[in-house]
């Protein structure tokens, strides 16, 4: 109880500071879709953002030195994700690793009986009660060419969403019956989809890494639902109308509203 109100007492203090104007220029490279959120949303993802990247360790690894575009580049795209989700999903999630590049780990793998040890290369992880890991290059090249469908920083925190019910199986928790039959429902029959594509060696959106499992497929469809969302609702309308739910926002209807509108000319 005192902590928390510890804690409000610190944000109050830390919003009360006017956003800092290096910070918005990291928004708009970095996160192609501030720009379609309405000022309100934009004000709710600045707060989130600053909550976030004051809260949070951040450690950098290979000799990285973490700067602030980085932790406000991150920061920004999990808060996206959160802004129509209750409470705080990455409340519990203590720190952010940050490679330079692609890095390697020792790996055991079992084969015919007998165990190897090798290395595996990674470009993030997620884990349980545990951090989650980015490389910035890969985040970098994300934000410079963005509308692919593909995100790192989506996929990692999507996992983390996903093992809130402390299981990571790709279904987040869900609130009634219903919500979970549907769930069960729609992302059953697209992962079927996808593992048939996949197989068939037939292009689609979707990242094929995401057959592997219900749990990837989940990071890969949370990565194409704000990347690409005008694309994955005309490919995939039942996956992006479920997705839509669960995140309560619609970045599609964002984009087309933002076609709409007449601009400025200067
Ligand atoms: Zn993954």
């Amino acid at each position: 109880m005192i902590f928390s109100w510890l804690r409000e007492r610190r944000r109050r203090k830390l919003l009360a500071q006017p956003f800092p104007p290096e910070w918005l220029a990291f928004l708009e490279r970095n996160l192609a879709h501030y720009r379609y959120l309405s000022a309100t949303e934009q004000a709710a993802l600045r707060d989130r953002t600053r909550v976030f990247v004051a809260e949070k360790n951040w450690e950098g690894c290979n000799g990285l030195i973490v700067t602030d575009e980085m932790k406000v580049t991150i920061a920004a795209h999990a808060a996206l994700m959160t802004l129509g989700l209750a409470g705080e999903p990455f409340g519990g999630l203590l720190s952010v690793l940050i490679y330079p590049a692609g890095y390697r780990v020792p790996e055991e793998r079992w084969q015919s009986g007998f165990s190897i040890y090798g290395q595996s290369s990674r470009l993030g992880e997620s884990w349980y009660r545990g951090p989650v890991i980015l490389s910035w290059d890969e985040i970098q090249d994300d934000a410079h060419h963005p509308g692919h469908g593909s995100n790192l920083v989506w996929h990692e925190f999507a996992h983390q969403i996903d093992m809130l019910d402390r299981s990571t199986n790709g279904t987040p928790p869900l609130e009634t019956p219903e919500a979970r039959r549907q769930w069960h429902e729609v992302m059953t029959a697209e992962f079927e989809q996808l593992k048939r594509d996949a197989l068939a060696g037939r292009e689609t959106l979707l990242d094929t890494y995401g057959a592997e499992s219900e749990a990837e497929f989940f990071a890969v469809t949370t990565e194409c639902f704000f990347d690409a969302p005008v694309e994955l609702r005309e490919i995939h309308p039942r996956l992006y109308e479920l997705l839509a739910g669960y995140y309560r926002q619609d970045p599609a209807a964002r984009i087309e509203h933002a076609s709409d509108s007449p601009r400025d000319v200067n």
